[in-house]
C-alpha cells in the first residue's frame, strides 16, 4: 500500500511519501534506545509538564489538524474536532493521574511476613521502546490513547501509522517535539506494513501495541510471540445493540443511529447488529430506519454533514460485497443498500438497514466497516444473548432495558469487553477499553492501560542484619 494522502471525498491523490530507507530506520531505532535510557529516569512531574504542554499545543492546533484528518480519511470535520478535544482531555487526565496509578503497591503485611521479608513492594517500571501500529479510523485518538499513558509511564514510542494518514502521523511527531520531549521519545516511522516485522524483532524494541484488523493483529502477535515480547491487540468488533421490551424505544432508536454511523460507520465499537425484542420491534424499526434515512450524506468538510465517504475505495468495495452477498441470499434493505446517487465522485455509501439476515450470509459473522446495520427480531432475552454472542468478536455491547434482572443477566453472560446499558459504547480515559475473543486482548486507558507496558517488579527486602 503506497504511503499517500488521498482525499476520500474526491479520490484525488494529494501527496505521496517515500518509505524510510533502512539506514534511517536504524538511526531512529538508535535514537529511541538512547532516549529510553535517559527518559526512564525522569520523574512524574517532568513527564506531566511535557504531556500538558503537548495537550495545550494540540488544543491550539485542533481546527487545522481536524481538517487534515478529514482530508486524509473522510470523517466529518466536526467529528474530527471532537476527536482532537478528546485527545487533549486524555493527555491532561494521564498527566494528572499517572503518578497515583503507578504508585508503589504494598502487599498485605501478613503476606509480607509470611514470605520472610521485613517489607515488600511492587514497583511499576517502564518496559522501554514500544512500537505502536495504528489504524486510520481515529488517526489522532488511537495514537494518543496509547502514547499518553506510555509516555507517562516512562516508555518511549515508535509509531507506524496507517499508510493513508501520513500527514497526521508526521503531525504527531512534530507535536511531541514542539512540546519539548527529548529527541527520540516519540518518532513516526513512515514505513509499509512489510517493514514492521524487522522493527519488532529489533532487540531495542521491547513491546508492541496494534489497533487494527484481525490479519494485522495475528501477524504482529505471531512475530512478537516468536520474540517473547509483550503485545496489546485492539482488533475488530461487531457489537450487539440489544433492545428489550421495557426499553425507552424512542431514545434507543435515536441513539442507535449515532451508534451505527459515528465516524462514517468505521468505528470498532460502533453498534453493528441490532437485536430487538418482538414486543418493541416494529416501533424500533420504524424510528431507526427513519433516522438513518434522515442523515445528511456529503462533503465531510461541511459542518452539517452526518456521514462522509468511506476512507478508501477498497473499504467501500468490501462493504458493498457484504451487502450484495446478503441481498442475493434473501436479506431485505429497509433503506440504502447502494451508493448515494447525489455523489458522483468519492467513496460514499448510503446509510443502510438490512433485515431477514440469516447465519448463511457473510454479514452475519463479519464486521461491517461502514454505515450498514443488520436488524434481528427475537422473542426473549435468551435468544437475544445467544445471537449477541454468536460472533467471533467480543469488543463491546449495548443493552436497552429497565429491568434489573435482565441487567444482571447481561453483565454475567455477554461475551464482550464492555456492557453499556441505556446508552452507546464510548471510551473515557478513566474506564478500561478492550475486547475478548477475536477483538483482541489487553486493555487501554485507565490504570489497566498504563500498566500494560510496565514491568510490575516485586521488591523484597530481607532483614539486613
Ligand atoms: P489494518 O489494515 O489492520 O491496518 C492497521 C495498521 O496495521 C496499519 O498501520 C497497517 O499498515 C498495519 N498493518 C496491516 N497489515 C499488517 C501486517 N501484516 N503486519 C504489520 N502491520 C500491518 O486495519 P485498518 O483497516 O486500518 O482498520 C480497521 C480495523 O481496525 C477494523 O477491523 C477495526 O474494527 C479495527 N479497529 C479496532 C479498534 C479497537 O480499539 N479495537 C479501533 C479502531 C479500529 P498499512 O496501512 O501500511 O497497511
Amino acid at each position: 500500500m503506497p504511503i499517500a494522502t488521498v482525499d476520500p471525498a474526491t479520490g484525488e491523490t494529494l501527496e505521496t511519501f517515500e518509505p524510510l530507507p533502512p539506514a534511517e530506520i536504524e538511526r531512529r531505532l538508535a535514537a529511541a534506545d538512547t532516549a529510553r535510557a535517559r527518559y526512564r529516569t525522569s520523574g512524574f512531574a517532568e513527564r506531566a509538564l511535557l504531556l500538558n504542554r503537548a495537550a495545550d499545543l494540540l488544543e491550539e492546533d485542533a481546527p487545522d489538524i481536524a481538517r487534515t484528518m478529514t482530508t486524509e480519511m473522510g470523517k466529518p470535520v466536526k467529528a474530527a474536532e471532537a476527536e482532537a478535544a478528546k485527545c487533549v482531555k486524555t493527555m491532561r487526565w494521564y498527566a494528572r493521574h499517572a503518578e497515583e496509578l503507578l504508585a508503589d503497591e504494598r502487599p498485605a503485611q501478613a503476606d509480607v511476613a509470611d514470605s520472610g521479608a521485613a517489607r515488600a513492594a511492587v514497583h511499576y517500571r517502564p518496559l522501554g521502546v514500544v512500537l505502536a501500529v495504528m489504524p486510520w479510523n481515529f488517526p489522532l485518538w488511537q495514537v494518543v490513547r496509547f502514547a499518553a499513558p506510555a509516555l507517562m509511564a516512562g516508555n518511549v514510542a515508535l509509531l507506524k501509522h496507517a499508510s493513508n494518514v501520513p500527514r497526521t502521523a508526521l503531525y504527531l511527531q512534530d507535536l511531541f517535539g514542539r512540546a519539548g520531549y527529548p529527541e527520540g521519545c516519540f518518532q513516526t516511522l513512515l514505513i509499509g506494513s512489510d517493514a514492521v516485522e524487522s522493527v519488532l524483532r529489533d532487540r531495542r524494541v521491547a513491546a508492541a501495541t496494534l489497533t487494527g484488523s484481525e490479519p494485522a493483529g495475528r501477524s504482529v502477535a505471531s512475530v512478537a510471540g516468536d520474540e517473547i515480547k509483550k503485545t496489546v491487540l485492539e482488533l475488530g468488533g461487531s457489537d450487539p445493540y440489544i433492545v428489550l421490551s421495557s426499553a425507552d424505544v424512542e431514545r434507543a432508536a435515536k441513539t442507535a443511529v449515532t451508534a451505527r454511523v459515528q465516524n462514517n460507520g468505521q468505528s470498532c465499537i460502533a453498534a453493528k447488529r441490532f437485536i430487538v425484542h418482538a414486543d418493541v420491534y416494529d416501533a424500533f424499526r420504524d424510528r431507526f430506519v427513519a433516522g438513518m434515512r434522515e442523515l445528511t450524506v456529503g462533503d465531510p468538510m461541511n459542518e452539517d454533514t452526518d456521514v462522509g465517504p468511506l476512507s478508501s475505495e477498497r473499504g467501500r468495495a468490501d462493504l458493498e460485497e457484504l451487502v450484495e452477498d446478503a441481498l442475493n441470499r434473501g436479506a431485505t434493505a429497509l433503506c440504502g443498500g447502494q451508493r448515494p446517487k447525489e455523489q458522483e465522485r468519492g467513496w460514499y455509501y448510503s446509510p443502510t438497514v438490512l433485515t431477514d439476515v440469516t447465519p448463511q450470509m457473510r454479514i452475519h459473522r463479519e464486521e461491517t466497516f461502514g454505515p450498514v446495520a443488520t436488524l434481528y427480531r427475537v422473542e426473549d432475552l435468551d435468544e437475544a444473548l445467544e445471537l449477541a454472542n454468536d460472533t467471533p468478536f467480543g469488543l463491546s455491547s449495548n443493552v436497552w432495558t429497565r429491568d434489573d434482572a435482565e441487567i444482571a443477566r447481561c453483565v454475567r453472560d455477554l461475551q464482550a469487553g464492555g456492557v453499556f446499558f441505556n446508552g452507546m459504547t464510548a471510551s473515557h480515559p478513566g474506564l478500561p477499553f478492550g475486547g475478548v475473543k477475536r477483538s483482541g486482548y489487553g486493555r487501554e486507558l485507565s490504570g489497566h492501560g498504563i500498566r500494560e507496558f510496565c514491568n510490575a517488579t516485586t521488591v523484597w527486602y530481607g532483614s539486613a542484619g
